[in-house]
This record gives C-alpha cells, structure tokens and sequence, in this order.
C-alpha cells in the first residue's frame, strides 16, 4: 500500500543523527506521502539534523529543547503558521547522565532523577498539552520506550523508571485526547545501537542476549521500528489507543 499518509503533516522529534530511531522513522512516514517537520535539540546537532531534513523535500527544521516551555510554545507557533493542521506527533527523546546507567538504582540522585523524568516522560505531556489543539482532524501522538520500564534491567536504572512513568502518561493522555479523535501509543524496540543506546553499560552484551534468546533469533532493526512508527500514524491503527506495543523480534515473551 502505498501513499498511507498522503496529506498529513507530522511533527518528528529526536533525530540527533542517521542512526536515531525517529530518522528511521521519519523515512518510514516520508515514504507513505507524509510531510515532516523535524525539531533538533539544540546548535550541536542543528547542522547534521539539517543535512538529514534537506534530504526530505518540503520538510520544515525547527528547533526545541524539551526542557525549555518556551521553545516547545513557539514550536506550536511555528507549525500552526506553516502547516496550520497537524495530524501527527512522533516523540523518539530521553536523557540521563552517564553516572545514573552504571551500578545500582539505589545510588540515582535527586537531580538525575529529575532530569530523566523531565526530558524523557515529563516532555510528553508538554508537548502534547501544546500541539494537540493543532489536530482538528484527529490525530496520532507515538513514544519510544524499553523494555526496562517493566522489568529491572542491569544497568538502565533511572531510565527504567523514566520509562514506566511514560508508559504510564501514554494510557493517561489516550484517556484524555480519545474523545478529540487523538489517539496516544508508544513503540517498545530491543535494543538498537544509536547516540543514546551508547550511554548504557554492556550493550553489546545486551544486544548478543537478544540475538541468542529472542524468538525470531535477531536485534531490533530501527527500519522495523519505522515501519510500525507508520502504522500507529496512519489510519489503519485507528482502533488502538494507550497501548505499548513490542517491536523487539518476541524478546519480551522469553523467560529465563
Ligand atoms: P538518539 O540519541 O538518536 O535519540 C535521542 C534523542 O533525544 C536525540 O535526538 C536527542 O537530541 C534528544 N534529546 C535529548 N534531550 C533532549 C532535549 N532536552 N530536548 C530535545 N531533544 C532531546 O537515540 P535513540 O536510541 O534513537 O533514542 C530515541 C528514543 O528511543 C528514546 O526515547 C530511547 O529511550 C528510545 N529507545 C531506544 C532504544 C535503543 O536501544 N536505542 C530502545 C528502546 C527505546
């Protein structure tokens, strides 16, 4: 099928660079007819993001750092005056600092806890709470999260926690966006190396154990992630809300 989301606009946040699973998923999107604009956090990754956005046409490139109200409030600005209509949001962002993915959970500070709750469940909602006005034709709001916000994973710590509270505000914003016709989903990928993934202890033990003990004997391609990116995007998905859903080859199924 080609040409699922011919006239929609949606709004990509979280490429860093080529190996960030929102720029596969932003291919995913473009591929089906979709328009993009694609926000970067700030002037370190602003040049590589440009180059990837370019390759997009008609895309827009905005900038917005999660943490700050108002730049997510003049990114609502900006995409109302240059798309007027949204149907779309894809949020791919985390962030803790190295020291909280390294040892025990029982040692995360105060602030490094609040950090990670603030960039990566916290900036949902604040998003959300400002474009979702701009879906006056429904529209569709999709998350990353992992594995760690279910079970205690070595290493992931805070981020497990950060996790389970976006899981969390995923069923809560579906609860309330529903009766606009927005429905609120989150993808659950295995492990893929990227920018992100690079921060947590062990990973390459980590992406062997999916390899050996996954039921489809794989790691997690950020294509696969894509593709099911463009399913909760498009009108094919439009009964599922609230709903975590598992690109991750069947990891999640095996016990020890
Ligand atoms: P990535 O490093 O490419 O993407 C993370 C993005 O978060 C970057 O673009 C970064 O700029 C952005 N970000 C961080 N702080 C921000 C802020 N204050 N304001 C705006 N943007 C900010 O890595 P990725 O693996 O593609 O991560 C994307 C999402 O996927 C994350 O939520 C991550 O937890 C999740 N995820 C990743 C994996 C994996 O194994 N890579 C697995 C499951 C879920």
């Amino acid at each position: 099928m080609n040409g699922l989301l011919a006239g929609k606009n949606v709004l990509v946040m979280g490429v860093a660079n080529d190996r960030s699973i929102a720029w596969a998923i932003a291919q995913s999107l473009a591929a089906q007819g979709a328009r993009l604009a694609f926000t970067y956090e700030n002037e370190r990754v602003e040049e590589r993001v440009r180059k990837l956005a370019e390759t997009i046409p008609g895309s827009l490139f905005l900038q917005c750092n999660v943490t700050v109200d108002e730049e997510i409030e003049s990114l609502a600005v900006q995409l109302k005056e240059s798309f007027g209509v949204l149907h779309g949001l894809v949020h791919s962002i985390a962030f803790a600092k190295t020291e909280e993915l390294d040892g025990m959970f029982v040692d995360t500070s105060r602030a490094g806890f609040a950090l990670a709750h603030d960039i990566s469940a916290y900036s949902l909602a604040a998003v959300a709470q400002r474009v979702y006005p701009l879906m006056t034709e429904g529209g569709s709001i999709m998350t990353m999260t992992y594995l760690g916000a279910e079970r205690a994973l070595r290493n992931y710590n805070v981020m497990g926690v950060a996790k389970a509270a976006l899981e969390a505000s995923v069923r809560y914003l579906a609860a309330d966006l529903g009766p606009h016709n927005i429905r609120v989903n989150a993808v659950s990928a295995g492990p893929i190396r990227t920018l992100a993934a690079k921060g947590i202890k062990d990973f390459n033990s980590i992406l062997r154990q999916v390899e050996e003990k996954s039921p489809l004997r794989k790691t997690t391609e950020a294509a696969e992630v894509g593709d099911t990116a463009m399913f909760l995007l498009s009108h094919l998905s439009r009964g599922i809300t609230g709903e975590i859903i598992y690109v991750d080859n069947g990891y999640n199924i095996v016990g020890v």
